[in-house]
This record gives C-alpha cells, structure tokens and sequence, in this order.
C-alpha cells in the first residue's frame, strides 16, 4: 500500500502559514539594505573614487586597478559591517541560473606565523579563476586548460547574501570569448545605445544615452514539499511526466480571480520582504490562471540590473519556498492540462532626456521618433523571427509554446488597431500625394492623437508572443525558468543593427539632397510595407494562423534542437559580428552547450519515465490486476457457474483493459529505450539532440496516456504517486 504518498497528503493538509515578521519600519527604510548601491557607495567611497565609478557605469569607461583598490576597500568595509566574512564572484554560466565560488576575507598579515588579517583588494574585485572545466563551454576552453576567468560588472552592484559578498561579474574564457549569459547582454546593451542615440540624434541631438528597459513579470508555481517529494518525476525533472488531470483544474476560472492562499500569501509577503534589502522593486502579486500558480512583477528597470535582480529573485524565492514547507517550480509546464508559466520582458528604450522611444508623444517630433523605433522594431523582429524564437527555446519552454494558453511558437507582434490605423495611413501616403514635407514635419497623420485612444485601448491580445502595450513591447514567449539575458541580449542585439542600417539609409538620402523628415518617412514607408508579414492581430492559437504564417515565410520551426540553427545561419552571424556581441565560433560553441543541454534534459526525463513505468506503475496495476483475477476465483467458488460469470463479466474487462495498457506501456518503455541506445551512440551533439527529439521524446505522450488511464481504473489506495488533485491545490 503506497504509504509515503497518503502520509505526504496528511502533513500536507496540516500545514499552517508561516507567521511572517514585517519589521516596524517602511520598505523605503530598509530598501536596498544589502546592496551596495549608489547610497552606500557615497558613505564608503571617497567623492573622486565615486564619480569615477559613476562613469564607468554611465558611460562605459575603464576602471584604473588604482580605483578598483579603493572601490574594493569601501566594499570590504561596508561588507563586514554588514557581517560578511565571504566574497565570491557571481556569475552566469550557460545553465540555468547563477554560479559562485566563495572566498574568506582572511589572509596572512605576514607568513604563517604573523596571524590574519581580512584582506580585499582591487584585483580580487576585478578578476577571479573559478575552476571553469565544470561549467558548459561548447568545447571553447579544453577541460585540460580549464582556464576560464570572471571579471567585475561595475554596473549592477554588489549585495550580500547571509555571510557573503556577492560581486557580479561576466565569465569569460582565457582568449576572451564569453562562457556566460551577461557578456554578450551588455555588448548588445551598448551596441543598441550607440545605434540608437545615432537615430535619435537625427530629430533630438542632445540625447547622449539610450538604455534598455526591461520588467519581467516572473510566474511560477508552488506545491507542497512533502507531495513533491513523493513524485519522482517532479522532483528529478522538475515537471510531472505522468498525472490525470484533476476532475475539476481551472476551467472555472476561480484561481485567477481568488483570494491569495494564506500558506501562500505568507510565502509572497516574506519574498517581498527580502526583495526590497536587496532593492528589487517588486509591485505586483497576483494568483495566476492555474492552480497554484502565481505571479510577481517589479517595476522595470535598466536591463542588465533587472536580468541580475531576475536571478537573484529567483534563487530568493527557491530559499523562502522551502521555509514555508514549499517547493518553487520555475519549469514552464510542471502540470500537464493546465496553464505553464513564462516570465513575460516587457521591454523599451529611453533616452537620458527622458524620452520613451515606444511611448507615442505629444508633439509631431516625439511622434516621428516614435514611429521611427516602432517600426525598425518591426523590421528587426521581421528579420530575425526565427533567430527570436531560438533565444527563447528551451527543451522545457517547448511543452509551453503552442499549446493553447501560452504564445505560438511562431513569432508575430501584435499592434492593435490604433497603431495598426496610423501604420496604414503611413504607409499609403506616398511622395506624390499631397502630403508636404511641411505637413509631415508637423505629423498632420492622426498620429499626434494616439495617446489619447491607447488610453482607452482594451485589445490587448493574449495570443501574441511579442505585444505592443502602448509604451513598451511585451515580449511573451521568454520561459519562466529562463534567464532573460538570452532573449534580451538576441533582441537588443537585432534592434541594434536594424537601427543602423536605417541610420545609413537615411544619411544616404539627405547626401543626395532629401530632406530629413522626408527621407525618415520614405525609408519608414518601405519598412512598413517590407515588415508587414510579421505582424499578425489575430488568434495565434488557430490553426489557420499556421499555416498563414507558414505562407507569410515566418519561421514555424517546432523542433528545438533545429531551432538553434538560427544562431549560426549567415544572416544572424552577420547580424552578430557586424555589432561585435558575438562572433562566429562563440555562436558555434554556445549551441553546442544548448544542445547537449537539450539532450541531457531529456535523457534524464526518459529514464525517470521509463523507471517509474517499470518500477511504480505497472507493479501496482499487475498487483490491482491479481486481485481481480482473485475476485472472479472467488465468485465461482461461491456462485454456479451462470452466476459467476456473470458477476465476474466487469472483472474480466477491467483485467483486459489493464493487460492492453501495460503491454502498451511495456512495449513503448523496450522501444524509447532502444531509442536512447541509439541516440547515445551518436558523437555529433546536434545530430544526437535531433535523435532525441525525434525519436525519444516523442514516445512520451503515448507512455503516458497508457498510465494516466491506469490512474483511473487501479485502486487509488494502491497508487503510489500523488495525484494532480492532491497536488494541485494549496489551502
Ligand atoms: P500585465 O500583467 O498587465 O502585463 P504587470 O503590471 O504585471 O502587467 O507587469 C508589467 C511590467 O511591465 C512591469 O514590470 C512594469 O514595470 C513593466 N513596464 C511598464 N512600463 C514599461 C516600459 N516602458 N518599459 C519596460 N517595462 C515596462
Ligand atoms: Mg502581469
């Protein structure tokens, strides 16, 4: 009888919400306590030191070693204060995630024999060898070199973590190629400023700055820990292969609108807690449309902060879940027939003048330049759909795109009918019309009133992967386990050369003796017409949408381990060397490390499935299956003949019903594991990928349809594995 999971139910049940302590001061009080941010570097930096660190992080300069001693002294100083004993580097390596190797303060003053001293310097800030031949490289830095180096992000800063001072930094081989997520992010971040200021200087030439914005809404669901320990499958691989859907999930849309669970709103106030110390901004807490599923959302912020504060939430939600007795799972689909999670990046541009570059102005000016980026957006998203779409792939991502809750796997952006209207008129307006340069100058196009309507503007499309919202495009295909730093660094990056090839276009008209405003308008007016397959306000979920798609040239790629092909296509290595994020051989190796990522998750997806199968499900149904044999023995022990077999009728077609299951699950088990051998045998990592996409992976489905049948018929006291109803719903 299956113990652990009734015993997991019972603990379960019992559990009550952790009492929360909410210190007596404000959150703007205690905000940002364990970082070292701007505040604390005014107290512990000297004024020199300071600006010049500000400048780095404005404009990007170098720090002098002479700087990062001092900067590494206030550092220590205020560290220590802060009770940490500990520093490490803090960095982004392929896997999912963040990496750290911890190091004490403590040094010899002078010899063995001299004592110790807590010891910082400018050099341990800058520069760290981790021991990287552990870390995924695609094959870029030998394991016998094992020679990969973290170097200081002056501009996210250092927080602490119980004793530890944690710098942020990027992870870079021994000859410079990037073994992380962060270095190219902040190659793309500065290709788009410096692409984009060029743009804006044509109408405003006192911006000297363009950030990227980003504001993550972070989804995720909670399950009990002792449930979650009883399954397996959740515990190995972080979804459940196998589970009936629940009798009642959330068709009746009562999750949504709900109170939060008290256990949970325990979870969410102390997350919010922690958050604020470390100056993460969080605003939104809401229950998501499934069961058990909930979102947080900070307010936006520059990009490479908000990735690192993405990272850093997530690692903080993960320690305050098991506090709570719970476990966090951050898998797009843990739960088959319900909603997945994804972690939608609203992102934007902003000027240092303070213009939004997506948000629609109030003078024509503002307007040119918002339609302007609005639709190089267009072009870039055009240009690069199928490159978007690898950034956000992931074995994992895949249950979740394409399936009718979640953002097709196929990129489109989505307008709405205002901007769709102004977009329209622009683009048959043509040079001979009666439309002056004067009049375009003063944007006599309608589009002076769009702030007025997009207030107003409710069609906000939930099937788009990339939305326009009125000030910022919501780019929803991004997983929730996800680090952004992929689908931002591929975004910025497209964005980036988009810009400057409009730039050139524009500068080679007005060499030719075109206006400016004019030039703008016609270079757009291609742009409108050349872009327009990629933008789509419908239903993303129909079927006609495919196959529309499909004919529109749009990448409808499915497979993940071909989707990474992208990166490496000549368009996207042009794309990515021409702006020097990435370049030929780091696309190469960093696909590598995907693919066998990609491999590794679902070798180890397949032999849980296979073990549960052969160790959990069929005994239990062979079992249940002996006792209804035993039941008809017994009936024609007690009843004639007539009798017992008709009693028995029911019996003998529940066994039939079983036997068919279990040969088929039997027969696809011998068959995916075949699958697997096979698949091993293969040297090249992309070729083995595709083999388990296409030959493994795809047995899964049926495995498990033959075992949630079972779950139906088996006596529930002999099943072993919690249910979707036990595990779906906290009180
Ligand atoms: P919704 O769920 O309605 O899409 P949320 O309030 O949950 O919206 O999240 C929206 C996110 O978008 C927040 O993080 C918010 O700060 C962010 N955001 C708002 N304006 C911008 C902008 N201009 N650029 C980037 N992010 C933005
Ligand atoms: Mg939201």
């Amino acid at each position: 009888m299956s113990t652990l999971r009734f015993k997991a139910v019972e603990e379960a049940s019992k559990r009550t919400p952790l009492e929360v302590l909410i210190p007596a001061q404000l959150p703007s009080e205690y905000y940002g306590k364990y970082v070292f941010n701007r505040i604390q570097m005014a107290k512990y930096l000297s004024k020199e030191t300071m600006n010049i660190v500000l400048e780095a992080i404005d404009r990007g300069t170098t720090l002098h070693r002479e700087i990062a001693d001092h900067v590494a002294a206030g550092m220590k100083m205020w560290a220590m204060e802060m009770g940490a004993t500990h520093y490490t580097h803090w960095f982004q390596p392929l896997t999912e995630g963040t990496a750290e190797k911890h190091d004490s303060f403590i040094d010899y003053i002078n010899g063995p024999d001299g004592g110790i001293i807590e010891r910082f310097s400018g050099k341990l800030l800058a520069q760290q060898e981790p021991d990287a031949s552990s870390f995924p490289s695609g094959g870029i830095r030998n394991t016998f070199e094992a020679r990969g180096y973290t170097a200081w992000d002056p501009s996210s800063p250092a927080f602490i973590i119980d004793d530890t001072l944690c710098i942020p930094t990027v992870f870079i081989s021994y000859t410079g190629e990037a073994l992380d997520y962060k270095t190219p992010l902040l190659k793309s971040l500065s290709a788009v400023d410096k692409a984009a200021v060029d743009v804006c200087n044509l109408l405003y030439p006192d911006v000297k700055k363009v950030y990227s914005y980003l504001g993550w809404e972070q989804e995720y669901f909670l399950v009990d820990r002792a449930l979650y320990a009883a399954r397996p499958d959740l515990s190995l691989t972080e979804r459940t292969l196998m589970g009936h859907e629940s009798a009642k999930n959330q068709q009746l849309e009562d999750h949504y609108f709900g109170a939060i669970p008290p256990r949970v709103a325990s979870f969410m106030r102390e997350v919010e807690l922690e958050a604020y110390k470390y100056g993460i901004p969080l605003k939104t807490r809401h229950n998501e449309v499934a069961p058990n599923q909930f979102e947080l959302a900070p307010i936006y912020g520059e990009t490479n902060l908000a990735v690192d504060q993405n990272l850093l939430i997530m690692t903080l939600m993960h320690r305050i879940a098991a506090k709570h007795h719970f476990k966090l799972l951050l898998h797009e689909k843990p739960f088959a027939g319900v909603n997945g999670s994804g972690k939608h990046n609203n992102w934007s541009l902003g000027t240092d003048t303070g213009i939004g570059l997506f948000t629609p102005g109030r003078t024509a000016k503002e307007n040119l330049l918002f339609v302007t980026f609005l639709v190089n957006t267009l072009m870039a998203v055009h240009k690069h759909n199928g490159l978007l779409k690898a950034s956000i792939m992931s074995a994992s991502n895949a249950h979740r795109l394409g399936a009718n809750e979640a953002p097709p796997a196929i990129i489109s952006v989505f307008l709405g009918t205002e901007i769709t209207a102004v977009l329209d008129k622009l683009e048959h307006s043509s040079e001979d019309d009666d439309i002056t340069v004067d009049e375009l100058k003063q944007m006599k196009l309608g589009i002076a009133h769009i702030p007025a309507v997009l207030i107003d503007s409710t069609d906000r499309n939930r099937t788009s992967p990339f939305a326009f919202t009125g000030n910022r495009f919501e780019y929803r295909a991004v997983g929730s386990l996800a680090n952004c730093s992929s689908a931002m660094t591929a975004l910025n990056a497209v964005m980036a050369a988009q810009l400057i090839d409009f730039k050139k276009e524009i500068d080679a008209k007005m060499k030719k003796g075109m206006e400016k405003e004019q030039a703008i308008f016609d270079t757009l007016r291609v742009y409108i017409r050349e872009s327009k397959p990629i933008r789509f306000n419908g239903n993303g979920y129909s079927n006609e949408w495919k196959a529309e798609a499909e004919k529109r040239g749009l990448d409808c790629e499915t497979s993940v381990p071909v989707i990474y092909d992208r990166y490496t296509s000549e368009a996207s290595v042009e794309m990515f060397e021409s702006i020097g994020v990435l370049n030929e051989k780091e696309l190469h190796a960093r696909n590598e490390v995907k693919w066998e990522t990609y491999t590794k998750k679902i070798q180890i997806e397949a032999r849980v499935l296979g073990d549960l199968c052969l160790n959990h499900i069929i005994p239990v149904a062979t079992e249940y299956q002996s006792m209804l044999l035993d039941s008809i023995y017994k009936k024609y022990a007690v009843f004639d003949r007539d009798k017992a077999g008709r009693l028995s009728k029911e019996d003998a077609v529940l066994i039939e019903e079983i036997a068919d299951h279990i040969s088929a699950i039997k027969t696809n088990v011998d068959d995916m594991v075949d699958a697997r051998k096979a698949a091993n045998r293969l040297e090249d990592a992309r070729e083995k990928a595709v083999a388990y996409h296409d030959t493994v992976e795809i047995r899964f489905d049926v495995i498990r349809y033959h075992v949630d049948k079972l779950e139906l018929i088996v006596d529930n006291q002999m099943w072993t594995l919690p249910k979707y109803r036990e595990l779906l719903f906290i009180s």
